[in-house]
């Protein structure tokens, strides 16, 4: 049997893990799940799945959690330094699918016990890339990579030398926005902004994709994760988000990867690497679809790709201010205090504030830098979005 655990499990690519593995239940011995504020998925996917803990990031619901498992036998645990607790039990996978920042600690507290660690929290690796790599390098741990297009990439890779790539493509839908007249993205709402045309995620990716921080983000995560230089890789608009990124070799091939849009496919190529496995996604019938289409993203429409590209050649910390300006300036539009539009000034702003004052190029990259750099930038996001609001 294989333990397991799964930080950020009652979200959605948590409980796309949980659909596959409930499925083949005898082979896991679930250590942890973690949640947040849905205790009662949390407690009812904890019995299902026989889990020996279960952990929401919140203090104040440790007592209703309590009740919720009593007499199950399911330990309770409770906030940020109980999910750090939970990481450091010793399992052989472990999803980390929590979002946001809030990811990092766990994550490397998990690397630092050698476990494989199954990667969807991209902010950890726009946040502290080089930390978290150098941590699995150092513990002999394997980060395998759940977002869409990078496991696409590394499914493109296997067999490949790095030496070889020359470039490294990742699509984009386009989100919700991509048709509409640009003089109307000022005035989007939360609602409109919150719906996706080819994914079912949570709603903070959704707004992202909207916007295309989604796809900064992931720019800078490519470049993290696959060590390629930031003018290797390129992003093209693909209506139909069935390839999921392309490898460009040397030779001029182009290895795409084609799937439906499921999570399940990447969390499940994570879940049996390096071997593949019969998962229960669409067959994709490539007749009935007759066209894929691929289109450059206009920069314009989506000023966050030009400020991932500058947060790529400034490299150092200035990824933990984008990811965290970029959350502050995210919970600013959820809370309806900036428009749309404004988020990308909020995270140019505090760049440009932080920036300034020196240093970000240059500080080394460890984690008491990473947090303190984090809080700065959200108080300067925070100042901006008030000058905004
Ligand atoms: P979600 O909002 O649906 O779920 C987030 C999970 O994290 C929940 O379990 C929640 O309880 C937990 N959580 C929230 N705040 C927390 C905190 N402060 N501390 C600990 N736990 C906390 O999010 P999601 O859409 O499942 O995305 C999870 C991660 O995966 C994100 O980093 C996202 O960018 C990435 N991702 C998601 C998708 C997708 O299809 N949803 C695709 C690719 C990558
Ligand atoms: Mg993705």
């Amino acid at each position: 049997m294989r333990r397991i655990t799964l930080f950020g499990a009652t979200g959605s690519v948590g409980q796309s893990a949980i659909d596959l593995i409930a499925r083949d239940k005898d082979s896991y011995d679930v250590v942890a799940l973690t949640g947040g504020r849905n205790i009662t998925q949390l407690a009812k996917d904890a019995v299902a799945l026989d889990a020996d803990l279960a952990v929401t990031c919140y203090p104040a619901l440790y007592d209703d959690l309590k009740d919720l498992l009593a007499g199950t036998g399911v330990a309770v645990a409770a906030g940020p330094d109980a999910i750090a607790e939970a990481a450091a039990r010793p399992v052989d996978w472990a999803l980390s699918a929590i979002v946001g920042a809030a990811g990092l600690v766990p994550g490397l507290e998990a690397l630092t016990h050698g476990t494989t660690l199954a990667l969807a929290n991209k902010e950890s690796l726009v946040t502290a890339g080089p930390l978290l790599l150098g941590r699995a390098k150092a513990h002999g741990a394997t980060i395998l990579p759940v977002d869409s297009e990078h496991s696409a990439v590394f499914q493109a890779l296997v067999g490949e030398k790095m030496s070889a790539v020359e470039r490294v493509v990742i699509t984009a839908s386009g989100g919700a926005f991509r048709d509409w007249p640009i003089e109307k993205l000022a005035n989007a709402t939360l609602d409109q902004a919150s719906s996706h045309p080819n994914w079912d995620m949570g709603q903070r990716i959704t707004i992202d994709s909207a916007s295309m921080f989604n796809k900064a983000m992931e720019l800078i995560e490519t470049k993290e994760f696959f060590n390629v230089s930031s003018d290797m890789i390129e992003v093209l608009v693909h209506r139909e988000s069935l390839v999921h990124a392309m490898v460009g070799f040397h030779d001029g091939a182009l290895m795409a990867h084609v799937g439906p849009p499921d999570m399940r496919h990447a969390i499940g190529y994570a879940l049996h690497w390096p071997e593949r496995k019969t998962l229960p996604v669409e067959r994709l019938d490539l007749a009935k679809i007759g066209r894929l289409t691929f289109e450059a993203p206009d920069e314009a429409r989506y000023p966050a790709l030009g400020i991932a590209n500058r947060v790529m050649q400034e490299g150092g910390l200035s990824g933990a201010v984008f990811n965290a300006a970029k959350e502050h300036a995210l919970d600013g539009f959820i809370a309806r205090e900036i428009g749309f539009l404004d988020m990308a000034r909020v995270v140019q702003v505090t760049l440009d504030k932080i920036s300034s004052q020196g240093g970000l190029q240059n500080a080394s990259i460890t984690l008491d830098n990473v947090l303190e750099t984090d809080r700065l930038a959200r108080i300067y996001a925070g100042e901006a979005i008030k000058q905004l609001g």
